[in-house]
């Protein structure tokens, strides 16, 4: 076999596997970082990661994490990938394990496993309230084994710019550029997988989501001619410590472990909370969903939040927050099992909540949209086709995408702890799927001209040279300002089409402020300003999309919620009931029209928005999704 080279974006969960995966198949990889890949996203992740193993004896199976998932995402995502992600669960667990990850374990030394929501099994494997760190380190020490065996090339502080195509529209290689020298280089390489992670960014400050979460690689692909998927099924998640510089998560696994969320019965109460007595305090979530309370679904908790908050006029002191209540816990076991989250609290707000409730509410916090990628199914299993070149391939040949910056496995919203699962899961498909594309190519990289690359790495220049100099009045720092507060107001929790229309109007209007930039940094060197206006930039394209297919889309599906479409459940939720029969049959009519992804397409003159149909050859849409 011809040792092939492949070019991995990102160091994330999803990027670490790929590039193991690809070197284990003999291939060389460039993995490319915008800073040391240890500092990637994946290392906030708190909470856990999802695998049936029935530690807890609660008769968990595969099938019911895999009917789960497509429940969660209200049977938007296609489902042969999604039995694969589930019945490869256990064994990366092991993978994990034996790379050295110290899951938490009970004390008679099995693997313990915590409840997350949308679930009713335990069924969620995690180290304490920092289980990214655990699994990106572990991944961190395999790369750096291959490192010294020349078989991984690390470069991290460089930001991935573009990628360069042949005259057949494939893609060979990437424009990267180097953030201490602003260096613009070429690099070549058979094929390239992105592996960027998600876009929380353009809802800033109201983002659980680091800095590096701008979605600008997807971005700048997209407007290459990749399609992009779902981008109007974004994730709001309903326990965020919101501060003005800042948001900062509180776990679902706070809720997993029993934590409680509540207002007051009674508006603008100004008692401490614990004053508060049981019969005044309203736990609407245990009130409104009886079966699965705290541990509904995101997009219902911060809907609920929402409603309490905006609607009801009942959140805490009269403003957006509820009370997360761990105090009736008890406090050994919450500090074991929540340390990392709980001195988070501790730390930015100066409160303790082993003995007050914390305050929260929701903020973005996960993209189920991304890059559009294929899949094959496989006739006998139904789920995925083991190497096979189509899956996690992009809309552009040779380039792959997987982890959080694909849309594959989450359809319209996606279950707590489901998300390090894929990434991970991705990342290994992506990997074997790209080893055996570079594996059939006749010709090597090596041979194509430089043409393609050279210009490439002119007009990336001329976009550099651009910002640089720009003299007008517009800062990048305003212009992302503007762009998170408008995409939380209008394409948040709640949307509605006429906020919607006028936001696809003002996202141009930001577009075109950038020909008035003015960065205040002319430094060559190391000039930070000029990466993270380009950045923005890529970011407002992005936040097109997004406003795009969530104008485009009228109905009530997961995290894409506009009430003058909303068909609310009935009372009645037995089947057989005429009332609950006649709710099914206008939802099966609404599947009809709109359980189909949303494809975008890129134009200069904005996002054109078409749909696919949705694999759904498991499990049929026939329940309504009901979590009461
Ligand atoms: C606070 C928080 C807690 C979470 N907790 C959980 C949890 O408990 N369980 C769960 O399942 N999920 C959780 N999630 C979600 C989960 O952490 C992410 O979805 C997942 O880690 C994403 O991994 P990734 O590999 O796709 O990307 P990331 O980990 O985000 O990595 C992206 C990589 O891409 C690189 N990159 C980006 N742009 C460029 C560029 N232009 N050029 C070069 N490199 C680039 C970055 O440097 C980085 O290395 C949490 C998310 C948040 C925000």
């Amino acid at each position: 076999m011809n040792a092939r080279s492949v070019i991995v974006v990102g160091g994330g969960l999803g990027g670490l596997l790929a590039s193991l995966r690809i070197a284990a198949s003999g291939h060389r990889v460039q993995l490319f970082s915008l800073f040391e890949v240890m500092r990637s996203h994946s290392v906030c992740a708190q909470g856990g990661i999802n695998a049936v193993l029935n530690t807890k004896g609660e008769g968990d199976s595969v099938e019911q994490h895999i009917f789960d998932t497509i429940k969660g995402g209200s049977y938007l995502a296609n489902q042969p990938p999604i039995k694969s992600l589930c019945e490869d669960a256990p064994g990366l667990i092991g993978t994990f394990e034996r790379m050295g990850v110290a899951f938490s374990r009970t004390p008679e030394g099995t693997l313990d496993q915590r409840l997350f929501g949308g679930v009713k099994n335990r069924r969620t494997c995690f180290a304490g309230a920092s289980t990214g760190q655990q699994l990106l380190y572990s991944l961190d020490q395999q790369v750096r084994r291959l490192e010294t065996e020349k078989q991984i090339e690390k470069f991290e502080w460089w930001e991935f710019l573009a990628i360069v195509k042949d005259p057949n529209g494939r893609c060979r290689g990437i424009v990267a550029m180097n953030l201490r020298s602003l260096e613009v280089r070429a690099f070549r390489a058979d094929a390239v997988v992105l592996a960027t992670g998600g876009f929380g960014q353009i809802y800033s400050p109201k983002t659980t989501c680091s800095t590096n979460s701008t979605g600008a690689a997807a971005s700048r692909v997209f407007q290459q001619g990749a399609r992009f998927a779902n981008a109007e099924f974004f994730q709001f998640h309903p326990t965020a410590m919101i501060g003005d510089d800042k948001t900062r998560l509180m776990s679902e696994a706070a809720r997993g472990e029993g934590g409680r969320i509540w207002v007051p019965r009674q508006a603008h109460d100004r008692r401490e909370p614990l004053a508060i007595p049981e019969a005044e305090r309203f736990y609407f979530l245990e009130e409104w969903y009886p079966s699965f309370g705290n541990t509904v679904p995101r997009d219902l908790a911060s809907r609920a939040i929402w409603k309490v908050t905006r609607e009801m006029g009942l959140g805490v002191a009269g403003r957006d927050q509820v009370y997360l209540d761990l105090t009736h816990l008890d406090s050994h076991q919450v500090e074991t099992r929540l340390g990392a989250i709980l001195s988070i609290y501790r730390k930015f707000s100066g409160v303790d909540p082993l003995s007050t409730p914390m305050t929260i509410f929701p903020a973005a916090h996960y993209s189920m949209g991304g890059l559009w990628v294929d899949f094959e199914k496989d006739a006998n299993t139904g789920g995925l086709r083991a190497n096979s070149l189509r899956n996690h391939a992009t809309s552009i040949p040779g380039l792959y995408a997987c982890g959080e910056c694909d849309y594959a496995y989450h359809g319209a919203n996606r279950l707590g702890a489901n998300s390090l699962l894929s990434a991970a899961f991705s990342g290994r498909v992506a990997g074997e799927a790209v080893s055996a594309y570079v594996s059939g190519l006749e010709q090597s990289v090596e041979s194509d001209s430089h043409a393609a690359f050279d210009a490439e790495i002119r007009y990336q220049n001329q976009i550099n040279h651009h910002f640089i100099h720009a003299d007008g009045e517009e800062n990048p720092y305003d212009l992302h300002r503007r762009l998170g507060s408008m995409m939380m107001d209008s394409v948040g929790v709640v949307r509605d089409n006429s906020k919607l229309n006028e936001t696809v109007a003002t996202l141009v209007e930001l577009e075109q402020a950038f020909a008035r930039l003015k960065l205040g940094e002319a430094n060559p060197w190391a000039n930070q300003t000029l990466a993270y206006a380009r950045q923005v930039f890529d970011m407002v394209k992005l936040a097109q999309v997004v406003a795009a297919s969530a104008l485009a889309r009228d109905e009530c599906r997961g995290a894409h919620h506009k009430p003058s479409f909303e068909d609310p459940a009935p009372e009645h939720s037995q089947a057989g009931h005429k009332d609950f029969e006649a709710f099914r049959q206008r939802w099966k009519d609404n599947n009809q029209k709109w359980l189909k992804t949303t494809i975008a397409d890129y134009h200069p003159d904005g996002p054109r928005i078409g749909y696919e149909p949705v694999d759904t050859s498991l499990i049929a849409p026939e329940e309504p999704r009901d979590y009461r």
